[in-house]
């Protein structure tokens, strides 16, 4: 690795973790600690080589920096990535090999799930180590982050709504959602009590079963999705669907959804922007998981969750305002809000506090006061 890649991308530090008695190697990349300390999950994958092990560490814990500083946290950007596959190479001796490289960071790095990872596995780590989180809730943590990364999605949802329709609830309006797993399901649920008309999808025919039994929605097989005429379309499966196939295909005025990375490239977020289909952009509107999790570290409590998530829908309206004032498509104001809080509050850290470990409590509330 050379340190123009660092420079290039801003990273701070990257650690190479290495084990041999239990078959452990992986790579910790931190990207910014200046809103705190980073945050970021493990991702276990069989990579071809270290070199597209490094890159995926590289870019993700760069994405989590932006992620954080966007919901308005007070966590900087990180992320762990284990050479290895998933399916064979798992061990309790591997995970704590792994928890004990994480302790010896001191709270400058905290991990939690993410591709390839379970919480069993994240219950080996935090054996050696205590800076972890998103432990399941019969070991006090705050459990499956679902319901508030959907949470969150229906706020975000709501600002795209009434920017662009004019109304203030979703009610009466046809949302077509790709994808019925933990975060579909629980948005279908949110969206149909609210009085939407959901029209959804899925590769797999036993979630639809089960999401018919509870709701009253239509199903459309999953190529047709895209066509469907909506208000607003929800991507909820996989990333890199809105591409220059998929766009002209579009039937809708707004695209919001919790998967990530779903611009297949940058010129997709364009080539929405031209369509004049309002695009909430994916790490801004999918961060209530991220907020959960966060909140455990400070000490979990739904309510504050909730009320923290909800601020999604102010982080949006936001981020449509950078787009007018700087003529922008919302996927590059998204990073200028990021980028804001990041400027502003890191000036102000910068000038007294040097414990990169230390947490700060995020607490305020964008419904009193203004994020930056
Ligand atoms: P999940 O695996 O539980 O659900 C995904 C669903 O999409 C599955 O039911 C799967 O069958 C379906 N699917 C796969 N390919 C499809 C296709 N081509 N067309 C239609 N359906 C398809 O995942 P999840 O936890 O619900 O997450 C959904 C997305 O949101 C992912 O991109 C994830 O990275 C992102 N996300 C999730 C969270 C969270 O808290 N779970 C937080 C942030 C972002």
């Amino acid at each position: 690795m050379e340190f123009k890649i660092l420079e290039t991308m801003g990273h701070e530090e990257v650690v190479f973790c290495h084990n041999p008695t239990v078959g452990l190697k992986a790579i910790i990349a931190i990207h910014n600690t200046i809103l705190g300390p980073a945050l970021g999950g493990t991702r276990m994958w069989a990579y071809k080589n270290d070199q597209e092990a490094l890159e995926d560490a590289l870019r993700l814990s760069r994405g989590m920096t932006y992620k954080s500083a966007a919901a308005g946290l007070n966590f900087g950007g990180g992320k762990t990535v284990i050479i290895g596959d998933p399916k064979k190479d798992k061990s309790e001796s591997l995970f704590r090999a792994m928890g004990a490289f994480i302790e010896r960071m001191k709270g400058q790095f905290i991990t939690g799930e993410d591709v390839g990872i379970d919480v069993n596995d994240i219950e080996f780590m935090f054996m050696e180590t205590e800076y972890v989180t998103g432990l399941s809730r019969a070991h006090g943590g705050s459990g499956d982050p679902s319901p508030m990364t959907a949470y969150g999605v229906l706020q975000g949802m709501l600002a795209c709504i009434e920017k662009k329709i004019g109304q203030k609830s979703v009610k009466g309006l046809t949302i077509a959602v790709q994808g019925l797993g933990h975060v579909g399901f629980r948005l279908v649920e949110l969206l149909t009590q609210d009085g939407a008309k959901v029209i959804a999808c899925d590769t797999d025919a036993r979630s639809i079963e089960i999401a018919q039994e509870k709701f009253q929605m239509e199903v459309v097989p999953p190529d047709k999705i895209y066509e469907v005429k909506c208000d607003v379309f929800a991507p909820c499966a996989l990333g890199g669907i809105l591409n220059p196939k998929t766009i002209p295909l579009l039937d809708c005025k707004i695209v919001a959804g919790s998967a990530n990375n779903q611009l297949h490239t940058d010129l997709d977020g364009e080539l929405l922007h031209k369509r004049s289909i309002l695009y909430a952009p994916d790490y801004v509107i999918n961060a209530g998981g991220l907020i959960n999790v966060a909140l455990e570290i400070e000490g979990y409590s739904e309510d504050r969750a909730r009320l923290l998530t909800r601020n999604i829908y102010y982080n949006l309206k936001r981020t449509f305002e950078i787009s007018e004032e700087q003529k922008l498509p919302p996927h590059i104001a998204a990073d200028r809000l990021a980028e804001e809080r990041l400027d502003k509050v890191g000036q102000i850290r910068r000038s007294h506090f040097l414990d990169k470990s230390k947490i700060r409590r995020t607490n305020f509330s964008l419904e009193k006061k203004k994020a930056v």
